[in-house]
């Protein structure tokens, strides 16, 4: 029963009305029998500071979702190391009279990618495709976790070089052009561009054009798969999509607000029910 103690959360962005995170949450809170409630918010950029500030001080918080995860950790008085290093916020919640955020994208690929291989990526060589705001968050989380090689591709070259600069190091390399990744050896392929969002997008990448992609991740997501998802599996490699992740960035936003486990198996089935 919703009553006056209850906790508000909202996902915050533009649009937000295809989204799944309301579903996967409140699931979550009923298995869980805490008191909130959690609803989605179309949010301009100059509505941002207010929602923010607004929720968490009356003792709830939220997630940030496109286009407005970087513009959100301006907002912030304490931003985690997550979102240090990634630039971007996308849950935040109130705590001893400050506005905490973090970037859960970063546990959720990593928990994501442990699930998906059974064990952490160590000394893989990685091709990741993009260099926005989720492409971060997976670096972050392939570098944390031990990947010997993170090779970027992205149209714009110059984002991918200020990427690599900022998290890589020395273990993160900019690929100029198809023909330093034709023939390419790859343990892992993670597509974190927006392609395949769109009925008629290209595919990020011809994966036969590589000599070998020991398995594939892409971050999009839908009820059927996605069209990178199927291009993989018709050539025999292990791929999966990114449902997994959307759960377990979830469940960290999910612990993070209420301290203590998510009860990620229900929202599993939340997400497979209504997606
Ligand atoms: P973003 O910051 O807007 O970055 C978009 C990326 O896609 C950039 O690298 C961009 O390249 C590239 N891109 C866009 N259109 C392209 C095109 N026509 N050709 C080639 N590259 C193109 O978005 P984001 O937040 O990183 O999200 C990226 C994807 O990850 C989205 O599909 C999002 O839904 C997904 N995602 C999934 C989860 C999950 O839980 N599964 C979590 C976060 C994000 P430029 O830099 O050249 O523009």
């Amino acid at each position: 029963m919703i009553t006056a103690d209850t906790r508000v959360f909202a996902l915050l962005g533009a649009p937000v009305s295809h989204s799944l995170s309301p579903v996967i949450q409140n699931a979550a809170a009923r298995e869980a029998g805490v008191d909130g409630v959690y609803v989605a918010l179309n949010t301009t950029q100059a509505e941002l500071p207010g929602f923010i500030r607004g929720l968490s001080q009356a003792g709830g918080g939220g997630n940030i979702t496109l286009p407005l995860k970087e513009r959100a950790r301006s907002v912030l008085d304490t931003p985690l190391e997550a979102v240090r290093r990634t630039g971007a916020c996308n849950t935040f919640w109130f705590q001893d009279g400050k506005v905490i955020g973090d970037n859960t994208d970063v546990e959720g690929f990593r928990r994501a990618l442990r699930t998906f291989l059974g064990a952490p990526p160590e000394g893989y060589r990685v091709l990741l495709l993009g260099a926005g705001g989720a492409a971060r968050a997976v670096m972050v989380a392939l570098l944390d976790d031990g990947a010997s090689q993170v090779s970027v591709v992205n149209r714009s070259v110059e984002r991918a070089r200020s990427m690599a600069r900022r998290i890589g190091g020395a273990r993160a390399r900019v690929v100029d052009g198809p023909r330093d990744w034709h023939n390419g050896d790859f343990d892992l392929v993670v597509n974190a561009t927006s392609l395949g969002l769109g009925v008629d997008d290209p595919l990020p990448l011809q994966l036969d054009r590589l000599s070998r992609a020991g398995a594939v991740v892409d971050l999009v997501y839908g009820p059927l798969g996605t069209p990178f998802l199927r291009h993989a599996e018709g050539l025999g490699i292990r791929a999966t999509d990114g449902k997994e992740m959307l759960v377990q960035q979830a469940a960290a936003s999910f612990e993070r607000w209420w301290d203590r486990p998510a009860p990620v198996e229900v929202m599993r089935s939340a997400l497979q029910g209504s997606a």
